[in-house]
């Protein structure tokens, strides 16, 4: 039996649910839960033992209230020590927590790696850690996947230019280690420094978004619009799970703005449900209809929501083209799909002539496309890009960190004029953490760079 080095995780599928379970293993595990968690002291506790209390930020502000259950080693899945924390099922606490983690001293785990430790320390036999295996490369793969989709659009690409720029120097300087003895220098340092602050001042905005400010303030903000009684509420509460917004039978009874969060493929949305964009009748409702539209001024993405059973040809015609001319992003989308017959269906995607996303919120149907609709249109509409990714992923913001950190170590390495192997040693290590960014593997890479480009022929 032996323990490694400390890795936390969500243990429970990722998304919103009712509560959260983040597991952490290995050496000093329960130490590391210790410092972040109030209530009792956990090193003392016995194994299999679960404690009430708070996780804290570092200036003590609250993050969740949570249970915490404590396993010793050898008892436990992975058997090493193991703290289970059970936290309120939002992405954000999630990721808040899991960042604590990591600043106390534990390392994301990668996917499959608990059970790669149970597999080391026997807890399965050979028939088992073969399927195992053939899961943690699967999960890998899609992880190295979800890593590129996730670093939406430019800032992926920047960090992949910039990573081979990186590797070019990096060849150069192992090529130095080459010829030890003769102070040779093949890698331009001033190139090299220029090339690292520009690589961090692509990190750093991204590494802000992670900060507990902007996460909430960016993230792409996102309308509900439609007539009274298209189902806005209903479709709000499909989304958010849970009873947020008023539902109800009487037209225009949504009369403030509810705003909440959503995650979808690690995309923060930003939901605003409005008083819908009918005509003021009452006071009441005018001053929620002003709000509609300075919501839909400020948004950057439109669920245009109709009622699919009770919209006339004309009321879905006119409704479109006062869609249209907001000049917004938006996402037709038909509700009531379960009150309609497939005629009914088609006779309105005639008239639309546009694209129509089926749902039903009341049924909680199709909701998948719908998300799926509005994560693909983030990352392929450069109009709802807001021009700044966020960064919502825990992992993302260890190896933004790492990649930071290393480069920061190399630019002071070049101040004091260190030897190339030192320097060498920090920049493989922040390629390492950029390879994880943009979902490359850096040692192939670097060792074709060097054959490709030098021919050393030793
Ligand atoms: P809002 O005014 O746009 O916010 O609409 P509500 O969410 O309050 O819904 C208006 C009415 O439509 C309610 O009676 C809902 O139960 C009903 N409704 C909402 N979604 C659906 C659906 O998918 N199918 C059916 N049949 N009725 C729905």
């Amino acid at each position: 039996m032996f323990q490694l080095e400390p890795i936390a995780a969500l243990a429970t599928a990722p998304g919103i649910g009712a509560i959260a379970v983040l597991r952490v293993s290995g050496e000093g595990a329960i130490d590391i839960a210790n410092r972040i968690f109030q209530g009792k002291d956990l090193t003392t506790q016995g194994s299999h033992t679960a404690h009430f209390g708070t996780v804290r930020n570092t200036d003590g502000s609250i993050i969740d209230e949570v249970l915490v259950t404590v396993f010793r080693a050898p008892k436990s899945f992975t058997k090493e020590d193991v703290v289970e924390i059970s936290c309120h099922g939002s992405e954000f606490i999630i990721q808040q927590i899991l960042r604590r983690l990591t600043q106390e001293g534990a390392r994301l785990a990668r996917p499959g790696e608990f059970t790669q430790r149970a597999f080391l320390n026997g807890q399965f036999d050979l028939v088992q850690a073969e399927a195992v295996a053939d899961l943690i490369a699967s999960d890998s793969d899609a992880s190295h996947r979800a890593a590129l989709t996730q670093l939406r659009g430019g800032f992926s690409k920047q960090l992949k230019t910039l990573r081979q720029q990186l590797i070019d120097f990096v060849a150069l300087v192992e090529l130095e280690l080459d010829f030890g003895e003769e102070d040779v220098e093949f890698a331009h340092r001033d190139k090299l420094r220029q090339l690292m602050l520009d690589i961090r001042r692509v990190l750093h905005p991204l590494l802000d978004s992670f900060s507990t400010g902007n996460a909430i303030k960016n993230g792409v903000s996102t309308v509900i619009v439609g007539k009274p009684n298209a189902g806005k509420s209903t479709l709000l509460n499909a989304l958010l799970n849970e009873e947020k917004a008023i539902v109800s039978d009487i037209p225009g009874t949504t009369r403030d703005t509810i705003e909440d969060e959503l995650f979808i493929d690690g995309i923060r949305f930003r939901l605003i449900d409005t008083a819908g964009l009918r005509q003021a009748t009452d006071q009441i409702e005018a001053i929620g209809i002003e709000r509609t539209q300075q919501k839909m001024r400020d948004a950057s993405l439109v669920i245009y929501l109709f009622d699919g059973k009770n919209s006339s040809p004309d009321d879905l015609q006119t409704s479109i083209a006062e869609i249209r001319s907001s000049g917004k992003p938006y996402l037709l989308v038909g509700n009531k799909l379960d009150a309609i017959t497939e005629n009914e269906r088609q006779t309105l995607e005639t008239i639309a002539a546009e694209p129509i996303v089926w749902i039903s919120a009341a049924k909680h149907s199709h909701l998948d496309t719908l998300k799926t609709s509005l994560s693909s249109r983030v990352r392929t509409d450069t109009a709802v890009q807001t021009g700044s990714a966020v960064v919502t992923n825990a992992r993302h913001y260890e190896h933004l960190t790492g990649t930071d950190d290393a480069l920061a170590r190399a630019i002071a390495g070049l101040d004091v004029g260190v030897t190339p192997d030192w320097l060498a040693m920090d920049l493989r290590v922040a390629l390492r953490h950029l390879g994880e960014l943009t979902g490359e593997i850096t040692t192939d890479d670097l060792l074709e760079s060097i054959f490709s480009k030098f021919c050393i022929g030793k």
